[in-house]
């Protein structure tokens, strides 16, 4: 039982079907792409809402045994974060910002009805899968290892109302350099005739039904040969709202670094926020506020927006090359990635690597 601040012990019951070092050794040196190699174990967490938080695992990575009445296999109610685990120089392994994810997914949990697990206890469910699969945190350049934690429903139960059992967990995932040669420019598909968020809606949680909603915008964008879409408010259809998986920015000629406010349909990236603080300390005046879409297309016509990016755990720092829509372009996809873009990937990526002093305090050892 665990109703209070006791931190909750784990049973760690070691993989009997782990793969050897020489195994993990060739697949960490191929092509990682992303989310598609798994580590060797798991860590799951049960909530119920007679004992709360309790019995707290890391055990082999496998398939989850789930009541097929299980509310999140009928009404949805799940939540995920993401978040990476750098190795450094020394070999040592850190994450960037935790709490900030933790807290996050506190928001999320609220929203979505689900039970609020400590922060505390998200950056240790890290830690606890990072001291068996060490291993498989990658060393070469810009790769990662990605955990994807998330919370599912899993009370057996098809009355519509928040489930009295909950599942936490957190699989890992080594990612590769997610620009291989380079930082390239991205085409991005105007999403006119779909809303990733409603007024009230879900849009500021990170849950799954989100992305679901965004999955057949997603295919226009592929299918016009853009990689993301942008989404744009859900009331009056004229801001900028951010990307599929992502939150936006424009850098102006005068120096000026703007992003949409939190509208309360926009996830408030981790990324976005240590975006913003880096920019105020290169002495830029930063901005979050509405930005209509017609700003965006008349700004880069003419030359005062000079940069536009995209911004987030994945790929930390994109360039957006084009702005496209059913007719209509804007930009060029062949122009190299501005100057403010690609100093602020480096700033970013060099402290999430350890090689500049991390002067916010921003990494955590695990
Ligand atoms: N917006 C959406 C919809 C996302 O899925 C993500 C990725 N989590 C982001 C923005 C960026 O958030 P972060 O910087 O925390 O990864």
């Amino acid at each position: 039982m665990n109703h209070a601040a006791a931190p909750l012990a784990y049973q760690v019951i070691p993989s009997d079907h782990a793969r050897s070092d020489a195994q993990r050794e060739a697949l960490l040196a191929g092509e990682l792409g992303f989310g598609r190699i798994f580590t060797d174990h798991m860590v799951s967490i049960q909530w119920d809402k007679a004992h709360g938080w309790h019995d707290a695992q890391v055990r082999a990575y496998g398939p989850l045994a789930l009541d097929p009445a299980a509310a999140v296999l009928h009404y949805g109610q799940e939540i995920f974060e993401g978040i990476k685990a750098y190795r450094h120089a020394d070999g040592s392994i850190w994450t960037f910002r935790p709490e900030a994810n933790g807290e996050r997914l506190q928001r999320s949990a609220a929203r979505l009805a689900l039970p609020q697990l400590p922060v505390a206890e998200f950056v240790e469910s890290l830690r606890q899968l990072i001291a068996i699969d060490h291993g498989w945190v990658p060393s070469q350049p810009e790769s990662s290892l990605y955990f994807r934690p998330f919370m599912i429903a899993t009370e057996a139960f098809l009355g519509v109302r928040p489930a009295q059992a909950a599942g936490y967990y957190v699989i890992a995932s080594p990612a590769g350099a997610y620009f291989h040669g380079g930082v390239k420019p991205v085409g991005i598909w105007l999403s006119r005739d779909y809303a990733r968020a409603a007024k009230g809606g879900t849009g500021a949680a990170k849950c799954g039904g989100n992305y679901a909603a965004s999955l057949l915008p997603q295919q226009e964008a592929y299918a016009n040969g853009c990689s993301q879409v942008l989404f744009l408010d859900p009331v009056e259809g004229r801001y900028i709202e951010e990307l599929g998986g992502m939150n936006v920015f424009l850098v102006y000629r005068d120096g000026r670094i703007v992003t949409p406010a939190l509208s309360g349909s926009i996830l408030e990236g981790v990324t976005r926020s240590s975006i913003l603080q880096l920019a105020r300390d290169r002495g830029m005046q930063v901005e979050e506020r509405k930005i209509a879409i017609d700003e965006w297309m008349q700004g880069v016509a003419s030359g005062e927006i000079s940069e536009v990016f995209a911004c987030g755990t994945a790929a930390v720092v994109t360039p957006i090359g084009q702005l496209k829509g059913k007719d209509f372009a804007v930009g060029d996809l062949d122009a190299p990635a501005g100057a403010v873009t690609m100093a602020i990937r480096r700033e970013l990526t060099d402290i999430q690597y350890g090689r500049v002093p991390d002067r916010h305090g921003w990494m955590v050892r695990l």
